[in-house]
């Protein structure tokens, strides 16, 4: 017997993370075009990558979603039929919208399911019936709501609805925040946002002598990143349809870990009904590998509050770094490797399979494309490194960071 589980569903900020995600076993990836989503700096796919990301996700099962969640002007609405009916011929399976004129042009120029953006901070029922009626067929929740309340908006609304189960936090109501317009200059609600929240401040104490030590934390406004691994079984209970992790921004090393680990669970769930401790804290473990913030549930089940600010330092942490993505597998001989971070003859590296543990290895020899050995790789070169049983390719190469 297998056991009901939701989508998982990826970030594929470039289409060699959406490989990576796919690969690793996400269900779905979402992605941006050149226009019209809120990711002005990651790499967004052109038409031509689009295409390929569409065919390469559905030969493999898996659904891609288009964000147009910019909140548009007059002017950025004009060119927005042309590419719904490109990406409607191409056969993209939803757009993530957040902006109401926007669910309207989409309703009136194309077919594609509409799913509502956590931007457009949908937190109840009654909204949620609201956005119903104008076409939407899945809200992505505010991450303001708990599992118990998005549970209720899909039974009374008969809608689907998708909730974030790891990365990167707005302290704002799900991006509403103004906070880069008047630091930076750049727009939030138009792709623009600079991270502000990050930034370290100061407040003038000078009046208020009883100021405790937390009030004076200079980095009040910067969230933890939300983990919700242990929260999948109330996820499966209350029928939650799609799993979200946000992150197109970050590494495919952070693509690959995050879908491999997700989807495993989600894997073991369907197969056996219930999770594993020891299981757990494996998943726990490869989580840590990537780099993070320190983690917190947020408000999945009760309410965030000061525990969620990432109080005590401003770094990331993370064990590991990418080493390289595998190109090709020549069985019994070599792989060869792009190398995304610089690595030594000697050093030990991890291969990260697809679908079991990863495999220590060292890296007995390095060899360049013109035949010559080398001891130390570049970012951005090709290399020969010892075969490992099993590999395959897109499968990545990670080593302890140094840092
Ligand atoms: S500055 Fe921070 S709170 Fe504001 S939109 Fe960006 S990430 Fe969210």
């Amino acid at each position: 017997m297998t056991h009901w589980v939701p989508e998982l569903l990826a970030p594929a900020g470039s289409l060699e993370k959406l490989k990576v995600a796919v690969l690793y076993g996400a269900d779905a990836v979402y992605l941006g075009g050149q226009k019209f989503g809120l990711r002005t700096a990651a790499d967004n796919f052109t038409y031509a990558e689009l295409e390929e990301g569409v065919e390469f996700a559905h030969e493999r099962g898996a659904q891609v979603y288009v964000v147009l969640n910019s909140f548009l002007h007059d002017s950025d609405l004009e060119e927005l039929p042309e590419f719904l009916s490109y990406i409607e011929k191409i056969k993209v399976d939803a757009v993530i919208v957040s902006d109401l004129g926007v669910v309207e042009t989409v309703a009136q120029n194309c077919s594609i399911d509409i799913h509502l953006s956590t931007q457009a901070s949908c937190l109840n029922s009654q909204a949620a019936l609201l956005w119903k009626e104008m076409g939407v067929t899945r809200i992505v929740l505010g991450r303001e709501v708990s599992v118990a309340e998005a549970a209720k908006i899909k039974e009374v609304s008969g809608l689907e609805v998708e909730m974030f189960i790891h990365g990167s936090m707005c302290m704002a109501y799900s991006g509403n925040c103004v906070i880069s317009n008047f630091t930076q200059g750049r727009d939030s609600n138009r792709g623009g946002c600079a991270h502000s929240c990050r930034f370290e401040y100061s407040l003038d104490f000078s009046n208020i002598d009883s100021a405790t030590h937390e009030q004076k934390n200079a980095y009040f406004m910067s969230s933890k990143d939300l983990e919700g691994i242990r929260v999948l079984p109330e996820f499966i209970k209350g029928k939650i349809d799609s799993l979200k992790v946000e992150g197109r921004m970050k590494s495919p090393h952070y693509a690959g870990t995050i879908s491999k680990v997700y989807s495993s669970a989600l894997k073991y769930y369907r197969e056996h009904g219930h999770v594993l401790s020891e299981q757990m804290l494996e998943w726990e473990r490869e989580l840590r590998k990537i780099t993070h913030r320190e983690y917190t549930q947020a408000s999945l089940i009760k309410p965030a509050d000061a525990t969620s600010i990432y109080s005590d330092r401003e770094h990331e942490q993370g064990d590991y770094t990418i080493a390289g993505v595998v190109l090709e597998v020549v069985e019994n001989d070599f792989l060869l490797v792009e190398v995304r971070s610089a690595f030594e003859e000697g050093d030990d590296l991890e291969l990260v399979p697809f679908d079991r543990d990863s495999v220590a290895f060292k890296a007995d020899f390095l060899i360049e494309t013109d035949g010559e050995r080398t001891n130390r790789s570049r970012p951005g070169i090709l290399l020969k490194i010892p075969y490992v049983e099993g590999a395959k390719q897109w499968n990545l190469l990670r080593s302890r960071d140094s840092r």
